[in-house]
């Protein structure tokens, strides 16, 4: 299919991609990578007025690291940049995930942390790194955890005419990271995401609900007294309880919870077992 016929508009600078926003009245749509925004209009999902391409923006494309906790990642930064860097371990190998090498060499950070695919890998280390997304709109500019930031399946809490323009990674002492994907490349059916930040364990999961979820209980018994191999394996079985598994053409929902255990466990295992992790 083709898409509906669409104004575009090529801005220099950030502020002027917030003006363009505003003056479509609400009917116009970023477009960075393209990799989720180019098939939504093929198939005439979505119909905007007007593609605001931030792809010629300066400044969005780096790689930080602004301190000994944090690397700031540009909002254009391609996930193929993002297995290259050596910052973070633990954002690398969950970029290798996502889909096939053309789709990593176009797709951005920033656009895959707007989209908020719910089997997305970003927004499943963003929300076990408790990243800080940095947005700039008709207001001006302010900071959205990542907690906050995911409300639904593909729906965050920005306002239609903000943009993503970086997102800030913790650094974690300890990381984990689990997928069990059917075929090479495709989403997967869970992610997990595991990290030690400051002395807490953080876990995400991606896959198994409409926004990542943080097990909270899981992540409760882990945070008092010494981690042996008994409390993992508890609180990769919290962690399945803490999931609304559906059945689909995929996977039953039997079946989604017992991976979620599954890769829960071995993402914890990574991170704070005794084995080898992604540190
Ligand atoms: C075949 C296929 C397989 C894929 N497999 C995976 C996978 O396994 N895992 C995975 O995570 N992803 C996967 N993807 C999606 C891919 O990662 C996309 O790159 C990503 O979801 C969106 O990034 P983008 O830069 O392409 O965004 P675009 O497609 O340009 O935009 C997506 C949405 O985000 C908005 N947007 C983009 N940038 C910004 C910004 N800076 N600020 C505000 N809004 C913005 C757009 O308006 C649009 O609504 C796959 C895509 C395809 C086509």
């Amino acid at each position: 299919m083709k898409a509906a016929p669409f104004d575009y508009c090529r801005p220099a600078s950030i502020a002027e991609a917030v003006r363009a926003l505003e003056s479509a009245d609400g009917d116009g749509k970023v477009i960075a990578g393209g990799q989720s925004l180019v098939p939504v209009l093929a198939m005439r999902l979505g119909r905007p007025a007007i593609l605001v391409d931030i792809n010629r923006v300066p400044g969005l494309d780096t790689i930080e690291k602004i301190d000994d906790t944090t690397v700031r990642v540009g909002a254009l930064v391609r996930h193929s940049m993002l297995i290259d860097q050596t910052h973070l371990p633990l954002l690398s190998e969950a970029a290798k995930w996502i889909g096939h090498s053309a789709i990593r060499t176009r797709g951005t950070t920033g656009g895959s942390i707007a989209h908020a695919d719910p089997s997305a890998e970003l927004p499943v280390v963003a929300t076990a790194l408790g990243a800080l997304v940095h947005v700039h709109g008709p207001g001006g500019t302010r900071t959205v955890g990542a907690d906050e930031l995911f409300v639904g399946p593909l729906e965050t809490s920005l306002d239609e005419n903000e943009i993503v323009t970086a997102v800030d990674f913790r650094i974690p002492d300890r990381a984990g990271f689990a997928e069990f994907a059917r075929r090479h490349g495709d989403f997967g059916l869970v992610t997990v995401a595991v990290a030690e930040v400051r002395g807490a364990v953080r876990i995400s999961i991606g896959g198994v609900g409409a926004i990542p979820i943080r097990p909270h209980a899981a992540e409760e018994i882990l945070a008092d007294g010494p981690t042996t191999d008994t409390k993992i394996a508890e609180a990769a079985r919290l962690a399945a309880t803490a999931i609304t598994a559906a059945s689909d053409l995929h996977a039953s929902a039997d079946y989604r919870v017992a991976m979620t255990e599954e890769f829960t466990l071995r993402a914890l295992n990574q991170a704070i077992g005794n084995k080898a992790g992604v540190h």
